[in-house]
């Protein structure tokens, strides 16, 4: 395996459906239309996976929309791991989009299983319009009611926001909105084109600046709420010379899809297929040791022209020692190949932060 891609992975994506009944107009799954359900022994397989070999993961249960398999269903496929969970080597996580109400029964899932809840909701209402159902009837009111049966139980959830065109000159009542639902930590995705979303009108980098600058000038006065990308942004500027030069690995991502299939590096790359690169399926939890199929990342040829590029990244990009090479997908779904270094995701999601960070401390400096 290349240096760069670590063999321990700290984060296992597990699709439980493909199904969404939600259709987001950027969404990036192909087969959201699709009820293909994982089986308990493929979730045994991942927990036969995860148990010899590695420690302190984190299951993230994701794409589709998890909550379509009900609460019954999941339960079964939590089993396999539940010995792991209580040694303290598995801690589950669900990110939902609301596509299915929170009941009660799940949140006694949540609650039993000790499983931390992310909720995708991009801002208020008339922010929130690209979230739909298969209707094109906006999802905002049943995604609240959601995040209200959370908080009625008092379980904590953390909020991934894409941020698309319209909505990089509001960030502030975006923040606002999304504080007083009751989060304290906050993700955001530029839009990209990925997958299902390759006509994305994404936002112009000047546009994402601007975003981000608000962003930070509202996280100075609100430091009880964590934004993921201010925080790795501080808490790299914290660091000392060496620990930044230094190069850190890639977390490999193992994502595994309905039927036991792996992807690696991007969980975006489940479902996609390619002239170039066939279908980016690294193995079968049913048929391979997936602590194998990780080891062996470096014989794919996406994996490949992904690590060469970072090389390429280092020699050339200025962002590279706080980047470290960004996302391995955005490469493909934007040029077609790994092999390539800038995209619209790093200049909107990695450059952009850093460079509204530093036209605030100019301003400030010059006060
Ligand atoms: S910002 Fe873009 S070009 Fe620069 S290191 Fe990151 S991925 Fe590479």
């Amino acid at each position: 395996m290349d240096p760069r891609v670590a063999e321990q992975p700290r984060t296992v994506v597990v699709q439980p459906t493909t199904l969404c009944p939600m259709d987001c107009t950027y969404c990036y799954l192909l087969e959201r239309h699709l009820k293909q359900e994982m089986t308990v022994e493929v979730a045994s397989a991942i927990a036969n996976a995860i148990a010899p070999t590695w420690d302190s993961i984190e299951v993230v249960w994701h794409g589709g929309e998890p909550l379509a398999v009900g609460s019954a269903r999941f339960v079964e496929l939590l089993q396999p791991s539940e010995s792991l969970r209580r040694a303290g080597h598995v801690r589950h996580k669900v990110q939902t989009g609301g596509g299915r109400p929170i009941t009660n029964a799940w949140c006694d899932v949540f609650e039993q299983y000790d499983i931390s809840v992310g909720v995708s909701i991009d801002g208020p209402r008339e922010l929130n319009g690209h979230r739909v159902d298969r209707g094109g009837r906006a999802m905002f009111d049943r995604t609240v009611a959601g995040v209200e049966a959370l908080k009625q139980r008092g379980i904590p959830f953390t909020v991934l926001a894409v941020v698309s065109q319209n909505s990089t000159a509001h960030a502030t009542r975006i923040l606002d909105f999304l504080r007083d639902l009751g989060t304290r930590w906050i993700g955001f995705n530029v839009e990209a084109k990925e997958g299902a979303n390759s006509d994305a009108q994404t936002p112009s980098t000047g546009d994402a600046q601007r975003f981000w600058r608000d962003t930070f000038e509202w996280c100075r006065v609100n430091d009880d709420v964590t934004v993921r990308e201010v925080a790795n942004l501080l808490g790299f500027l914290a660091l000392t010379d060496a620990q930044r030069e230094a190069d850190s690995q890639h977390d490999p991502i193992p994502t595994i899809a309905w039927n036991g299939d792996v992807v690696l590096l991007s969980p975006e790359l489940l479902g996609i297929s390619s002239t170039t690169y066939e279908n980016f399926v690294a193995g079968n939890v049913l048929k391979n040791d997936l602590a194998t199929i990780v080891e062996r990342a470096g014989d794919l040829r996406y994996v490949q022209e992904f690590t060469s590029a970072l090389a390429a990244c280092k020699q050339t990009c200025e962002f590279f020692s706080y980047c470290q090479g960004a996302h391995a997908g955005d490469r493909y779904f934007e040029h077609g190949t790994f092999a390539v270094t800038e995209t619209d995701h790093c200049r909107n999601s990695v450059q952009a932060p850093a460079l509204a960070l530093a036209e605030l401390l100019h301003t400030r400096s010059g006060e």
